[in-house]
């Protein structure tokens, strides 16, 4: 039907027959000649069409906008000032010697390039049409580039891409697990994988050695952050390597991906062990495109007349940490308790400051409703923070955890409203990360997940497996986490004993991983490996805002589909076959008894 794409037509096919198919993407009269905007996937034609071709001519009048057209005609050079250089096909138009209405179109709910007039919820009710859009239409093809070039690299590496199943049990990631109910076994149900963690360690014990697949993952999560239910992992796997190994495959893999797709030459990967992220940047994901840091001031703030500061300063679990802004005294109040109203939202109580007007001046040159307190340690503080004329200084005084989240955010904020950044690509090896975390009730979680090795012999782990180190590593870009993973536990003794430290009992194991446990027993090589978000990847790499303008068909923050209206309630049958009774009577459906 096509011979090109809109896209694709430029001068140097001047007076070649061409046939296009496309949409209508605007359509003008012009005193008795028609001009057709004509669109695809690769771009947009400008058609005229003649009356002295009246079939065509009639054809192209009744034409709408979003109607499906196929053209025929021949290209010429726009007339002398209607060239548009702003547009790939700008030089040229196409004389439609046929208009071929395929389908027509009812009113579209919005104009493509309105669609900033309607809300998110109408464009993800509609989303085949917003998919339309060009700039959408960028972003997937943009996507499916990535995996190109991800899927050649690994390929070249030896891994084998191999599938895993998405009806499968539960595979502790930290969120919670969607379920479906078995008819065939009634009562019971299937967990829709949170990663393929265990298959692919699985897959090692087999013998495969390198494994990868762009995998679905499912967790059911409250979508605070710009999260999806469902999401797309590079997940990837290998046999007889160490943390190196992993560490400069994946870098190479993602370097030569934004090599190939952006044209970018990333600089080098810092490797930053876990603690000196949270001391110097607040943070395990740190932006390192933002030149602020943390200082701590503990010992200077310890015998300071302000127990704000000096009670978090000789706390065990607290932490006085101050944060220097280039040139920020030049924030107004307004300003500063916008941001008092931000550090609030992590926890913090407060944001101190003082305003270095002039250093020269001692107290005098300094602005601040704290400074008063300070007299005997100023200028040991100010030394330490390397402060000078103009600047401003931020202070976060609190439990280490409060003061790190909340300073942390603080930095990444004053870095975006100042525009602090000193390169456009940042990336780092956060690596050294604690094997647990404590809750409040101090019960330890796994900080990656329960298969991760620890660093330390297992005399030493079980010694103090709560200030354990583990074999994990994450791959961090401009603030976000592309990728984490580890050396993986391939001894079945040493797994036990994480189940253990994590709360879960002989039986417990046994009736949940007892598959793993026993494939571990079988000559488990050692093995690890690493799983990239491909979502978060392509926004990075497209510069879009939020992951639901990369993925063709995403949910909304209530995790429903607005497009299909899933999920939806089902017939009684269907419960009935799945030997699923409600608890309460949905409401209109009637698809369960009370
Ligand atoms: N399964 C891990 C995750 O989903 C990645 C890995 O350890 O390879 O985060």
């Amino acid at each position: 039907m096509r011979s090109h794409y809109c896209g694709q037509l430029n001068e140097t096919q001047v007076d070649q027959e061409v046939a296009l198919c496309g949409w209508v993407h605007r359509r003008r009269d012009h005193g008795g000649v028609i001009f057709l905007d004509l669109r695809d996937r690769d771009g947009i034609a400008q058609v005229v069409v003649d009356p002295d071709t009246p079939e065509a001519f009639a054809n192209a009048d009744r034409a709408r906008n979003e109607f499906v057209l196929r053209i025929r005609g021949r290209i010429r050079l726009r007339p002398e000032g209607t060239q548009n250089p702003n547009m790939p096909t700008g030089m040229i138009e196409v004389l439609a010697s046929n208009v071929e209405v395929l389908n027509t179109a009812a009113t579209p709910p919005f104009q493509l390039d309105e669609h900033g007039k309607v809300g998110e919820e109408t464009r993800l009710k509609h989303r085949y049409i917003d998919l339309r859009r060009p700039e959408m239409i960028d972003k997937l093809r943009l996507r499916s580039r990535i995996t190109h070039s991800v899927r050649a690299y690994l390929e070249s590496q030896g891994f084998l891409d191999i599938e895993t199943p998405i009806l499968t049990r539960a595979t502790p990631e930290g969120a919670r697990d969607y379920l479906v109910p078995s008819r065939t076994h009634p009562g019971e149900f299937f967990a829709l994988p949170q990663s393929p963690q265990l298959f692919k360690q699985l897959l090692m014990v087999s013998g495969f050695d390198r494994y990868y697949q762009i995998a679905k993952c499912f967790r059911d999560e409250d979508l605070r952050a710009d999260r999806q239910p469902e999401f797309t992992q590079i997940d990837l796997e290998a046999s007889f390597v160490e943390e190196s190994d992993i560490m400069s495959l994946t870098e190479d893999m993602i370097r030569q991906l934004f090599q190939d797709v952006l044209d970018v030459s990333l600089p080098a990967f810092p490797k930053m062990p876990y603690s000196e992220a949270m001391n110097r940047y607040g943070s395990d994901k740190p932006d390192l495109r933002i030149p602020l840091e943390l200082i701590d001031v503990n010992d200077l703030m310890r015998d300071v007349d302000f127990k704000v500061f000096s009670g978090p300063a000789k706390a065990d679990d607290g932490r006085v940490a101050a944060l220097k802004v280039t040139g920020g005294a030049k924030l107004s109040r307004k300003e500063i308790d916008a941001y008092t109203d931000f550090v609030n939202i992590y926890g913090a109580k407060g944001l101190a400051w003082i305003k270095v007007n002039e250093r020269a001046k001692g107290i005098e040159g300094l602005q601040s409703p704290i400074v008063k307190f300070m007299e005997g340690i100023i200028e040991s503080l100010l030394d330490r923070v390397g402060a000078e004329d103009g600047d401003i200084i931020f202070f976060g005084a609190d439990k280490a955890r409060i003061v790190n989240e909340a300073l942390g955010a603080l930095r990444v904020k004053l870095g975006e409203d100042l525009d602090l950044y000193t390169q456009e690509w940042a990336p780092l090896w956060v690596v050294d990360f604690p094997m647990f975390e404590a809750d409040d009730a101090g019960r330890l979680a796994a900080l990656h997940h329960p298969f991760t090795a620890p660093s330390s012999s297992p005399e030493a782990f079980k010694a103090d497996p709560a200030n354990a180190l583990s074999r994990a590593y994450d791959m961090v870009l401009n603030g976000t986490e592309l990728g984490g993973g580890s050396i993986r536990i391939h001894d079945q003794a040493m797994q036990r004993a994480v189940f253990e430290v994590l709360g879960i009992g002989e039986e417990e194991a046994e009736e949940k991983f007892g598959f793993l446990l026993d494939a571990l027993r079988f000559g488990a090589p050692p093995h690890g490996g690493l799983a990239f978000g491909l979502d978060r990847l392509v926004m990075l790499m497209s510069g879009a805002k939020t992951i639901r303008e990369v993925i063709a068909f995403p949910k909304t923050q209530s995790a429903a589909c607005l497009m299909t209206d899933a999920p939806g309630e089902v017939s009684a049958d269907q419960l009935k076959e799945l030997n699923i009774r409600l608890r309460q009577k949905a409401q209109q459906g009637g698809n369960g008894e009370a």
